[in-house]
């Protein structure tokens, strides 16, 4: 947690069994899939693979042309020579300029299976595309989604979740429904940014409920929001409500929520949430508008229509 003062109290209705997540490490290197498809045979994958001979001995990504390599045929990828300082790192030697044109035609010849095949993806593709489709990959891991640093870490959701827990120290809450209670000794600060992360694990699922404080315009505000722990698609088929409100008034707001491909700042700047004015947060606080003491309520639910495509509104398309 932050140490700005925040504090955050939840009771939750609505307990469920809690599952407990293992940590799942993701790993970069996926080997497998033998050239061009083929049956699955029962057994090993012969041992030296053109796939293993097009892998970089130095970073373990596949090479692209141009692919160098040393006066003794030690070969390393265009990315990793500029990082050696011309020394050839398996033998040390100089490296001079020299390109591997076997191997180069060899690569374009070849189909390769995307390199998240251990996260899933069953995808082969020549080997030029292949790199294009790994951008958009869906089974690419996923960044770390906490908001208040700028955390490097990357990997599958469970991982995720298991690093947002140990790591970053974030409750974790099993339910689809929330009562939530945000307290700050001194509302006036919101240059400093304000924010509280708390993950939800409903429907099989996990989100991320963020508040945070920043400046809009002139005007400074609260803005509290969910984000979907998978991707886009998945994220539409759900929805959630948030509420605040005291003394008769309520704010409420109805979103779907977004997924932790795009990041909170993302979300934040295209307003995608309840966003509250401090003189109203104030209010909704009571008392001498010395602290800011919200309660936000909330639900998250499943929608009937699985819209599985995504891209289709159901009042817009006809
Ligand atoms: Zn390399
Ligand atoms: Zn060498
Ligand atoms: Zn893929
Ligand atoms: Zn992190």
């Amino acid at each position: 947690m932050d140490s700005d003062g925040i504090e955050c109290v939840s009771s939750i209705d609505g307990m469920m069994d809690v599952e407990t997540s293992l940590p799942h490490h993701t790993s970069s290197k996926s080997h497998g899939g033998g050239g061009g498809g083929g049956g699955p045979h029962p057994g090993v994958a012969p041992a030296t693979s053109v796939h293993e001979l097009l892998e970089c001995p130095v970073c373990t990504n596949s090479m692209y042309p141009p692919i160098h390599q040393c006066q003794n045929g030690h070969t390393l990828c265009s990315t990793c020579k500029t990082r050696v300082h011309n020394r050839c790192p398996t033998c040390r030697q100089e490296l001079g300029d020299i390109r591997c044109l076997a191997l180069e035609k060899v690569a374009e010849s070849l189909e390769l299976p995307c390199k998240y095949g251990s996260l899933g993806c069953p995808e082969i593709f020549p080997y030029y595309s292949k790199l294009k489709h790994e951008s958009q990959c869906s089974y690419r891991p996923y960044s770390c989604p906490y908001a208040g640093s700028e955390c490097l870490v990357v990997g599958d959701i469970p991982f995720l979740v298991t690093h947002l827990r140990d790591d970053h120290k974030v409750d974790m809450h099993t339910g689809c429904t929330f009562n939530h209670r945000y307290v700050k000794s001194n509302p006036r600060e919101v240059e400093n940014a304000t924010w509280m992360l708390t993950v939800f694990n409903c429907f099989g699922h996990y989100f991320c409920l963020h508040f945070e404080a920043f400046q809009l315009g002139m005007a400074p505000v609260y803005m509290a929001f969910l984000r979907f722990m998978g991707d886009e698609n998945e994220a539409r088929s759900f929805s959630y409500s948030l509420e605040v409100g005291a003394n008769g008034r309520k704010l409420t707001w109805e979103g779907t929520p977004r997924s932790i491909r795009d990041g909170h700042r993302k979300v934040r700047d295209s307003h995608d949430g309840l966003i509250i004015q401090r003189n109203m947060a104030l209010f909704f606080s009571g008392g001498d508008r010395k602290e800011l003491k919200l309660r936000v309520t909330g639900r998250i639910w499943k929608e009937q229509q699985g819209n599985e495509t995504g891209v289709c509104m159901p009042n817009l398309c006809s």
